[in-house]
């Protein structure tokens, strides 16, 4: 496979995903959250563009079997400032069209509703990450769209037909514990939440945005659980944050599921694939 592959979240053995493949129709993001998980990646805030890219998609979906599905993207963002003129994200989309996948889409993009045209001719479902109001998120996901034009789009989504999750993702402690009221606000089809977890390079990132915190996100996190390379919070800590999501959620009737948590849940998945046909 060139450039669809299995998806395999480093190998955690607290993911709950289904059977699925991974697909990013670009190299790095510049949306520029401060807590992200795939500045691993060499140069990540520099985009790149992937060589022969359409070709590669056509020979990966020949050997993929029929519905198999699809998450674009989990280590990128499909919806880039620069995919309004580039339209390689449609492209990829019109090629997917004309297999039978199945198709989740994440991301932060709002040009993500230019394409709603081919998403409803498609089994798709679109999952959208908010994580805070409009002040927090120009500290923290400083290229984003905004959380008003973020919202919108949710709703442009669900109007079309389309099954939307929203993606409250990460809950960062004393940042946006808060951010429930975003649930009311999109009443989406699914809720996934997850506490926020902390790489070396991401701890610095975040504690030179939220200096205040310093002190209280060494205590919790060099304190917490160490899963790999993830520094967690204590899990009593994490469960009275997750714990606020799923009382929201059950007060409105949405399913929910946590990430990479071993917290439970009883949606009948946690990305969302379930709302797609
Ligand atoms: S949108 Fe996702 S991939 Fe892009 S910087 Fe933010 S967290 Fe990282």
């Amino acid at each position: 496979m060139y450039v669809i592959k299995p998806f395999d979240p480093w190998r955690s053995k607290l993911c709950t995903c289904p059977p699925k493949y991974s697909f990013n129709p670009y190299t790095g993001c510049q949306h520029n959250c401060l807590y992200c998980y795939s500045t691993y990646i060499p140069n990540f805030r520099n985009l790149r563009l992937k060589k022969d890219l359409f070709r590669k998609i056509v020979r990966d979906l020949e050997k993929l079997p029929k519905y198999a599905l699809i998450s674009m993207s989990n280590s990128s963002d499909p919806y880039p400032i620069v995919e309004k003129k580039y339209r390689i994200t449609r492209k990829c989309l019109e090629i997917f069209k004309e297999y039978d996948i199945r198709l989740l889409i994440v991301t932060k993009g709002d040009t993500v509703v230019r394409d709603v045209d081919l998403m409803s001719e498609m089994n798709s479902a679109v999952s959208i990450t908010i994580t805070c109001d409009d002040k927090t998120a120009k500290i923290l996901e400083s290229n984003a769209p905004t959380t008003e034009k973020r919202i919108d789009v949710i709703k442009v989504i669900k109007d079309a037909g389309i099954p939307t999750v929203l993606r409250l993702d990460p809950i960062m402690p004393f940042i946006n514990e808060d951010a429930l009221w975003l649930i009311e606000k999109c009443e989406p089809d699914h809720v996934v939440s997850s506490t926020l977890k902390l790489r070396w390079d991401s701890f610095k990132r975040m504690v030179s945005a939220f200096p205040h915190l310093k002190t209280k996100y060494e205590e919790l996190y060099l304190e917490g659980e160490k899963v790999q390379n993830y520094f967690y919070l204590p899990k009593d800590y994490r469960i009275r944050l997750l714990s606020k999501v799923k009382e929201k959620c059950e007060e409105l009737g949405i399913s929910y599921a946590f990430c990479r948590e071993n917290i439970e849940f009883k949606a009948k998945s946690c990305d969302g694939s379930h709302l797609i046909c």
